[in-house]
């Protein structure tokens, strides 16, 4: 992903003080740090360039640094400080304007000539890139040059003369905003697959369509495992005598249908029976107080237990911090109904140093919103990539494709519905003889239907 259209790469300008590293703030005016002595980075930042550069992004810094042209800086303590930046973040260059307003430069932002030339040089594709920056100037800059813009806003009450695509507090949110805005980008070249020539040109030459007769894996030849999402008793045990299925999940949803009173004992009925394969159980209440304490009841009833935790409560108020507060507790968790990147991003920072947890995205219900959920499942892999102790769970699959789907982007967990479970025994089904299968189901309705015309 890192070289684009044209063999281009994609990059993120970022500006530099109050972006990388702390600024001096003085009323509404911030200030770089003086000297290599004062230089803070700020907390989150090398880890965010780190997400960027992984995600293929060429980093590049662009900043205005006036005080040499006004006498009360040396080139040489910037220099300095652009150094150690360099040697302690994944960035891949700096760029710097030394000229203040009346040197009628071309590069001094809100002008974009630090981004055009370092574009020039580094084969970077504009209008796949962003720019980053805490004042309008950076926005400006960015927008001249073609760039996407984010405003990180640090509430200094500046008019914003230039209007940002996105506008946050932290670049570690601005990181997550651009992989966000880059599935979403992957989402709309899809429609640019190309159709094969053969079918432009009329003449329909069936050895190179694929083959009804190619036969997918066998789906206990996955490395996706394979979780059955139930609440009733006798379709869990029955679910636990195969082997493909690796543990289970519950909901009060599906609990409640199934016609659940007594929430602890039907837990323990089934705990008798399964206690070596993971198995979830959720909390129900909407306080977090009263959520810890039935979180703590419910990691007790076994070694195999992880308490399913909703990533918000019903007023939407993150679990962020009862996360942390468990997780340090040692609870083991099922974190759910996630279903955005960020949220993923700030669940993982409340697991990172806790037991084993899952993590539950709602791929599903993703694609129920007309989003494809590979591109986002696949980038939520990669927020888990740090963190060997977390795993992705793809959540409300829709069709038994999924469990492929979720296996080819090394996604670690799939929860399967009875529906689904049952078109395991399709895999690999010969087309021809499923279409005849489909044929006879519409006569024989037909003829049970006794209709007659
Ligand atoms: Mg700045």
């Amino acid at each position: 992903m890192g070289i684009g259209a044209l063999g281009m790469r994609r990059a993120v300008f970022l500006d530099r003080d109050g972006v990388l590293n702390k600024a001096k703030v003085v009323g509404a005016q911030s200030y770089p740090p003086d000297n290599l002595a004062e230089l803070e980075v700020l907390p989150g930042v090398p880890e965010a360039c780190r997400t960027l550069k992984e995600a293929g992004y060429f980093l590049i810094v662009a900043t205005n640094q006036p005080d040499v042209a006004r006498g009360t800086q040396t080139r040489r303590n910037i220099e300095a400080i652009n150094q150690a930046l360099l040697s302690r973040l994944s960035i891949d260059d700096i760029r710097v304007c030394l000229h203040d307003d009346g040197d009628g430069c071309d590069c001094r932002k809100p002008l974009p000539g630090l981004l055009l030339a370092a574009a020039k040089d580094w084969h970077i594709a504009l209008p796949e890139s962003f720019m980053v920056g805490d004042r309008w100037k950076d926005i400006e800059a960015g927008r001249q040059a073609g760039c996407k813009t984010v405003l990180i806003d640090y509430g200094f009450g500046e008019e914003i003369r230039s209007r940002p695509d996105f506008i946050t507090h932290s670049l570690t949110e601005a990181a997550h905003w651009i992989l966000q805005a880059t599935q979403i980008g992957t989402e709309v070249k899809m429609e640019k697959i190309a159709i094969p020539p053969i079918l432009k040109q009329g003449e329909i030459r069936l050895d190179t369509l694929p083959s009804p007769s190619a036969v997918p894996r066998n789906p206990s030849d996955l490395s996706v495992k394979i979780f059955a999402d139930g609440a009733d008793k006798a379709g869990i045990l029955e679910m636990y005598r195969d082997p493909l299925i690796k543990g289970f999940t519950t909901n009060p949803t599906l609990m409640r249908k199934a016609g659940i009173n007594d929430y602890r004992s039907f837990a323990f009925e089934i705990l008798q029976v399964i206690h070596d394969r993971p198995i979830s159980f959720e909390v129900f209440a909407d306080e977090f107080d009263e959520m810890e304490r039935q979180a703590k009841e419910i990691a007790a009833w076994g070694n195999n237990v992880y308490v399913k935790i909703p990533v918000t409560n019903t007023r939407g108020q993150s679990s962020a911090q009862l996360l942390h507060r468990l997780a340090s507790a040692g609870v083991k968790m099922n974190v759910t109904a996630l279903l955005t990147l960020d949220q993923v991003w700030t669940v993982t920072q409340s697991l990172a140093d806790g037991p084993p947890c899952c993590i539950s995205v709602f791929a599903g219900r993703v694609a129920d919103t007309g989003r494809d959920p590979v591109p986002m499942m696949a980038a939520a892999m990669e927020l888990l990539r740090p963190f060997p102790h977390l795993e992705l769970i793809w959540a409300s699959p829709r069709e038994l494709l999924n469990i492929y789907q979720a296996d080819a982007i090394g996604c670690h967990i799939i929860t399967v519905t009875n529906d689904v479970l049952k078109k395991l025994s399709l895999v690999g089904k010969h087309l021809h003889d499923y279409s005849l299968d489909t044929v006879k189901m519409f006569y024989n309705d037909a003829q049970k239907a006794g209709y007659r015309l």
